[in-house]
């Protein structure tokens, strides 16, 4: 059993923490989250939401029912129990069908702001989602960026995420101040906690740092990769989940939704491009940026190289010479491509690049040589790894 206590909320100078005690195994730890002082009146410390949702994945996998020593949202409580759980179980086999057990269930609306906000890591989706939203009125208007240190800077947490988080966050609040926007910034010890692959995991960490701040928004959008007809259950694979789980996770205060749904990954390429304030700040990288590196981007790892491929194929890719390497990606572009197409999993965002390649005759003799070149290399591993077995 996994037991979790009263939220606590703690003053440290011009930071709030804002933790619950919780007991796994007879084993007592603390879950945080720390905030701007500026955030206090906005955070809810009268329901467990969030740190139900945050803790979730840890029940699932340890197979422990979650009991809880004070309210939560009827509204999630009962997304739970009859969709929230049984799907993650029917998309990982590894996890357990665990009950919550509540102390009791709270039906109250706590929204006083009556506004929008979403993540902000200044990559496609989130771009897409900002400008996706920007003729929208209250409450639907995106008025706060959140930044969240939930495992996307570090799958485990720690001190060498802390720094990604730290650095990424200077490209972040230079647009967000470019477009007139606050940034919230959220860190936490979840990561450390949880110790479980982002990928896996990711869609409920951020949502459980929302759900602090449902006095706040009454509207939160998440940025996915995926469009509507991305749906599937599919192992492991829960990123083609997030239009079922996220909208889920709404309670009485705060509605979630899946933003730019409509959108396919190159229609949200060229809806960005054509807003300039992204050309200085789009960082799509996988890399973390290097003291000393001219641009934001690495323009080497498969994500760089992806979207550089994508805005040029849109005739854009000029206008975001400051963010990338040009002369690294040319050089790169031939052989990028013959990785792509040689590629024995393709993601739904490769398939849809490749269409768009062949329709517009990018294809050539240097390309098929190095996606030939790709395919033996791997054949080579697969018969040396056969021959030393
Ligand atoms: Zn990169």
């Amino acid at each position: 059993m996994i037991i979790i206590d009263k939220p606590q909320l703690e003053k440290r100078n011009d930071k709030v923490i804002l933790s619950v005690d919780f007991e796994i195994e007879a084993d007592r730890r603390k879950l945080w989250y720390s905030f701007s002082n500026k955030y206090e009146e906005y955070l809810i410390v009268e329901q467990l939401d969030a740190f139900v949702v945050g803790l979730l994945f840890l029940g699932l996998k340890t197979g422990h029912n979650i009991k809880l020593n004070a309210p939560i949202s009827a509204r999630l409580f009962y997304s739970l129990n009859h969709y929230l759980i049984d799907a993650f179980c029917l998309v990982n086999p590894d996890y357990k069908r665990i009950k919550i057990i509540p102390s009791s269930l709270s039906t109250s609306d706590f929204n006083v702001a009556n506004t929008a906000g979403t993540g902000l890591s200044c990559g496609i989706d989130s771009f897409a989602t900002y400008f996706e939203h920007k003729n929208e009125v209250s409450p639907y208007l995106i008025e706060y960026f959140t930044f969240f240190n939930v495992g996307s800077h570090g799958d485990n947490g720690g001190d060498k995420a802390r720094k990604i988080f730290n650095e990424r966050f200077n490209n972040v609040s230079q647009f967000a101040e470019k477009v007139n926007r606050e940034v919230i910034t959220v860190d936490s010890n979840l990561s450390e906690i949880l110790k479980m692959k982002f990928q896996e995991t990711y869609n409920l960490r951020t949502i459980s740092c929302a759900l602090l701040l449902q006095k706040l928004f009454k509207n939160y959008y998440y940025s996915s990769g995926t469009r509507f007809d991305h749906f599937a259950f599919n192992n492991k694979e829960i990123a083609d989940l997030d239009m079922l789980v996220i909208p889920n996770l709404s309670t009485e205060s705060t509605s979630v939704f899946v933003s730019a749904l409509k959108y396919s990954r190159i229609d949200r390429t060229e809806l960005i491009s054509e807003f300039p304030q992204t050309y200085e700040h789009l960082d799509v990288c996988t890399h973390p940026y290097i003291e000393g590196r001219d641009e934001i981007n690495c323009s080497e790892c498969y994500k760089c190289q992806r979207t550089m491929l994508t805005l040029e194929l849109l005739g854009k890719l000029e206008f975001y010479e400051k963010v990338f390497d040009l002369d690294k990606f040319r050089k790169n572009k031939k052989k990028y491509i013959g990785w792509l197409l040689s590629k024995k999993k393709k993601l739904t965002l490769d398939r849809e690049l490749i269409r768009v390649i062949k329709e517009m005759n990018q294809m050539d003799s240097e390309i098929y040589f190095y996606m030939i070149k790709n395919i033996l290399y791997r054949q080579k591993l697969k018969l040396k790894r056969i021959f030393n077995s």
